[in-house]
């Protein structure tokens, strides 16, 4: 039987990380950077098993990691062989042949206690303007011109968030060494046994094919789908989510480097699923994501070798995979961190961002004395929420659709969804309503762009923008789109910006 016992007085002063994919080694960075000399790290990783050698693309927040971690951006672009992502285009969404971008800028300028979108709607009733949220939003301009270059001014006004698509197999080599030059010890086996502690039912050593056996107080799970140690050992459970998102394969096949590099993910949606290309300095990154109630691994195949813009040069890689989370992300003195701690599809790229907020949530309720169920108890509380709401935000893509062209777009049109989303839907139809719920990682912006993007059109704008006079208001869209066209004729293609900034 379990032993019910959930908390340790033991001190931690060792922690061991299984897994080297991008999990392992971000948590391995992270940690010893925050942590220092309070912990050693011991990190085991297994050549025979590897990894799932995808994920590519990511979000802003990537850059406060690479800062934290000390990392000069023009070394990183050029070790990950990275290119800029301003935004991600949606193309055959909301129907086929039409598309629009989630980018990470926003329209506009900030407004106090109003949002621009109020206004703009306003301008559109009265005035019959036909601009729309992007001709007001630097990001949409820049990726459509293909340019970018860092803009460093303190007006809010005139901002361009940018992310990266990178090599992820480069981007861990670069933070192993990373690790590694502050000490954290690497261990190349496959661990075939795990010891509990038969008290209280907590990890106490892995034992490696060589008989190795290695001992810790804290461990992280970052072994990939498996979860070797939070599902195979602790039976933690997962919450299945794929009646709200049936895709569960993937094919991944890179392709040659096309020569003009987007500064942006392209998301093409299929009659079941989404094809990404993601471009790199060497080599496009692509491919499906789809429902095997669908289409066949071959259908899939066939669909995605021949939506290639440049020629394959690599042999498919097929993932399979169930969406949802796992019930305890932390449980007993196993912390399961990246894909064993569950997995949401690649649609906005939130997984390595997941693995980032994971770590310095850990790092806020670290257990230096001991494993006490409030802090347990808090992680797991946050990393839930913090998991639904990216959920949330990414059945949003799929239900709000007018596609008629097969089966799966019309069962996701009419399949019930989280009462948290129908509430945000029904805020936003009726006047334009959105609230960010607190720590949420999409921001209004967010939300507004695919709500849009996707088809919601308000019936009315919130009152607040009946404030300006007519005249105010047409000066200041007029002004807004001057300050927001202003920067694209001084900067740099983004090419060009890749050429200067890089080395190789
Ligand atoms: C199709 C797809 C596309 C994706 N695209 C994106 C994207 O664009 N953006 C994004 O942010 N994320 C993306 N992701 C997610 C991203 O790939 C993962 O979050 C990331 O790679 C983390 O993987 P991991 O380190 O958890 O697991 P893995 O890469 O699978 O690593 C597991 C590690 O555990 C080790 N291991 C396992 N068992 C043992 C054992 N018994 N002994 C020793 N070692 C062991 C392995 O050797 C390996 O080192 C995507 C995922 C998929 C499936």
């Amino acid at each position: 039987m379990e032993a019910p016992v959930t908390t340790s007085a033991t001190p931690i002063k060792k922690v061991v990380i299984l897994g080297g994919g991008t999990a392992g080694w971000m948590s391995a960075a992270l940690l010893k950077k925050l942590l220092g000399n309070t912990i050693d790290i011991e990190l085991i990783e297994s050549d025979a098993i590897g990894t799932i050698g995808v994920g590519e693309a990511t979000i802003p927040p990537i850059q406060l990691l690479n800062k934290v971690l000390g990392i000069n951006e023009e070394a990183f672009l050029a070790e990950t062989k990275a290119t800029i992502k301003l935004a991600i285009k949606f193309e055959n969404w909301r129907v086929p042949g039409e598309s629009y971008y989630h980018t990470f800028g926003s329209a506009g300028q900030p407004m106090a206690f109003g949002q621009f979108h109020h206004y703009l709607q306003r301008a559109q009733q009265a005035f019959d303007v036909t601009k729309t949220i992007w001709d007001y939003d630097l990001n949409y301009l820049c990726a459509e011109q293909g340019k970018f270059a860092q803009i460093n001014t303190q007006n809010p006004v005139v901002e361009l968030p940018y992310a990266y698509h990178f090599d992820a197999g480069l981007y861990a080599k670069f933070l192993r060494k990373l690790s590694e030059q502050m000490a954290v010890k690497r261990t190349e086996g496959t661990v075939e046994q795990v010891h509990q502690d038969s008290t209280n039912g907590f990890v106490k050593s892995l034992v490696l094919k060589s008989g190795e056996q290695i001992d810790g107080d804290l461990f992280i799970d970052c072994s990939g789908f498996r979860g070797l140690l939070t599902q195979q050992t602790l039976n933690t459970g997962f919450d299945d989510w794929s009646h709200w998102l049936p895709c569960d394969r993937a094919i991944a096949v890179p392709s040659k480097r096309h020569e003009k590099t987007v500064p942006y993910t392209r998301s093409i949606a299929h009659s079941a699923g989404w094809q990404w290309r993601i471009p790199l300095q060497h080599r496009n990154g692509n491919g499906l994501v789809y429902s095997s109630h669908h289409y066949s691994d071959q259908q899939a195949t066939d669909i995605l070798l021949s939506n290639l813009d440049s020629e394959a040069i690599g042999e498919p890689n097929y993932i399979k995979f169930t969406t949802g989370r796992r019930r305890k992300q932390w449980h007993r003195n196993v912390v399961a961190v990246g894909l064993s701690s569950g997995f949401l599809e690649p649609l906005e790229s939130t997984s390595i961002h997941l693995i980032q907020s994971a770590i310095v949530r850990l790092v806020h309720l670290f257990p230096h004395h001991g494993i006490e169920s409030s802090l347990v108890d808090e992680y797991n509380k946050q990393s839930k929420t913090e998991f639904e709401q990216i959920r949330d935000f990414l059945i949003l893509h799929y239900h709000v659709n007018e596609r008629t062209d097969s089966q799966f777009w019309r069962d996701m049109r009419y399949m019930n969804i989280p009462d948290s989303l129908q509430h945000k839907i029904e805020l936003f139809k009726s006047d334009g309503r959105i609230f960010r719920e607190q720590n949420d990682l999409f921001a209004e912006s967010s939300w507004l762009q695919v709500m849009i993007g996707q088809g919601i059109q308000p019936k009315d704008y919130h009152p607040i923008a009946n404030a300006l006079s007519a005249e105010e208001l047409r000066q200041m869209l007029v002004r807004l789109e001057q300050i927001k066209h202003e920067p694209l004729g001084k900067l740099p293609s983004h090419d060009r910006f890749l050429a200067k900034y890089t080395r190789g």
